[in-house]
């Protein structure tokens, strides 16, 4: 491949060191808003490289868990100064790597950020409790203890934040890391990077290997070295980490789908709903796994509702997520494109009533890039593709419903579990739905998507599988208990 000169080439960063992959290949990132500029080159590692990074990570093991968590903690805090000397560039990277807009991107490097600030001041906290023993003599307490090498296998569509919030607490609670990010946001991922080595993280503490999921994922998922793994993606690759880590007996953490459900009962304010529909569904050109797909909406208030929904998704600026005022930019690949191009001709096979959007756009300034237009069908049932799979685009599927029960049980319909959200001023009908619903996270009167910080994170059924991630669930994953028994 002849190389660009202008345009950087990022390396792997192992033992504390920016290394070539023994490839000696490389790989361009492109806009995903105009295919043909290129935002860097990086590495299209090997196997060899993945096991070059756990060895530094295993030498680095020991002296890093002998610091306090406090010690840690300052290397999080001096990251997190870094990275907001550098939020808009930084920021800048991912909206040209992945598309998303520039507010957009900021928003989700300043989460980074706090994400650091969160768990450096984690080093300060509780370990263990007390239990009181038997013996009168004797001492029992547990400690958390960390695992030693982990894995972290991130996706393209946070690639600031998702890092972060694996890399973060890993590190606070003494573990050393090897992070394998998806190739679309590698450069995105190695500016990441570059701020924990300036915050000087001792060598080997944290490696990142860039290239495909197959040669690189595949290597950490079967490293007799690494000993847990945390991955965010699809449920195929899922799959494949979880199969790998059980045969070798490592520790898994999953995140992986959702098909999101809002429910506008009745009663809901209609504003409001509209807002949380296009916000949760639609921003990030629906590629978040708990945006919004499925907009289920009580018979009362449903013609209200999907005029107001299609006036304002009317009102929404597609274009390079640069430019001021755009509101949504491309899907982040080509493939990506296709898949939702694809269900969007399933959708309209299958009998739904395309209402907006399904196409492309025309506008010729639009036509280097991967986007389409946000599409909202109606008449869908609940068994066609587009209300049961997983899009990942700017796709709604507005059902219409009689009661609240029924509301209830379609949500319900899917082999998801991530988000799921109702507008509603009943309180007994917020109830129940907080009580019925099969979601790890459940709003009521707010989107289904954006998470919190300090708040445990995950879904149920085939969303994720192991403990929560974020907040102090996250100790869950990253530590093993020791139960300790001291007798004098
Ligand atoms: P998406 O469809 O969101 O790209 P993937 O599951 O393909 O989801 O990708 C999520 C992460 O998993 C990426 O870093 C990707 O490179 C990695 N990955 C893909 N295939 C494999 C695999 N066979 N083994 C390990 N990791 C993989």
């Amino acid at each position: 491949m002849t190389v660009q000169e202008t345009v950087k080439t990022y390396k792997n960063f192992i033992g504390g060191k920016w290394l070539s992959s023994s490839t000696e290949k490389v790989k361009p990132s492109t806009n995903p808003a105009n295919k043909d500029e290129i935002v860097g080159y990086v590495q299209i590692s090997s196997e060899e490289d993945v096991d070059q990074a756990v060895e530094a990570a295993k030498l680095a093991k020991k002296s890093w868990r002998k610091l306090t968590g406090a010690a840690r903690g300052n290397y999080l805090y001096k990251a997190a100064n870094i990275m907001e000397s550098r939020l808009d560039e930084i920021a800048e990277t991912m909206t040209r790597e992945m598309g998303k807009t520039f507010p957009e991107a900021k928003g989700e490097t300043a989460r980074g950020i706090a994400i650091l600030r969160y768990y450096a001041g984690e080093g300060m906290r509780k370990t263990g409790d007390v239990i009181p023993a038997t013996d009168s003599k004797a001492l029992m307490y547990t400690d958390r203890v960390p695992l030693g090498v982990v894995g972290l296998i991130t996706p393209w569509n946070f690639p600031v934040a998702i890092p972060i919030w694996k890399m973060a607490p890993a590190l606070i609670y003494g573990n050393t890391v090897v992070i394998k990010p998806a190739e679309d946001t590698a450069v995105t991922a190695v500016k990441v990077i570059e701020c924990m080595e300036e915050a000087g993280f001792p060598a080997g503490v944290v490696n990142l290997v860039t290239g495909r999921g197959s040669v690189v994922g595949n290597r950490m998922i079967h490293h007799p070295d690494i000993n847990g793994i945390s991955f965010t993606g699809s449920n195929q690759t899922g799959k494949l980490v979880a199969e790998g880590a059980i045969a070798r007996g490592a520790k898994y953490q999953l995140e992986m789908g959702g098909k999101n459900p809002i429910i506008i009962a009745d009663d809901a304010d209609v504003d409001a709903a509209v807002e949380a529909t296009i916000s949760g569904g639609l921003s990030s050109t629906g590629q978040k796994c708990t945006a919004t797909s499925r907009v289920i909406v009580q018979e009362g208030i449903y013609e209200r509702f999907k005029e107001r929904l299609i006036a304002r998704t009317k009102e929404l600026t597609l274009g390079d997520g640069m430019k001021e005022n755009v509101y949504m930019g491309p899907s982040a690949n080509e493939g990506q494109l296709n898949t939702v191009l694809s269900y969007i001709e399933k959708g309209k096979a299958e009998g739904a009533t395309l209402v907006l959007g399904g196409n492309r756009p025309k506008d010729p300034e639009l036509q280097n890039g991967y986007f389409v237009e946000p599409t909202i069908f109606e008449n869908v049932k609940s068994d066609m593709a587009i209300a049961q799979e997983e899009i990942f685009g700017p796709v709604l599927a507005l059902i219409k419903v009689d009661t609240i029960q029924k509301a209830l049980e379609l949500a319900n319909d899917v082999s998801f579990g991530l988000s799921a959200s109702i507008f509603t001023k009943n309180i007994e009908n917020a109830f129940e739905f907080i009580d019925e619903i099969d979601a790890g996270l459940v709003r009521v009167n707010f989107e289904t998507a954006g998470v919190e910080l300090q708040a445990p994170f995950g879904g149920m059924k085939d969303s994720s599988s192991g403990s929560r991630e974020q907040g102090e669930a996250a100790k869950e994953f990253f530590t093993s208990i020791k139960t300790v028994f001291v007798k004098p």
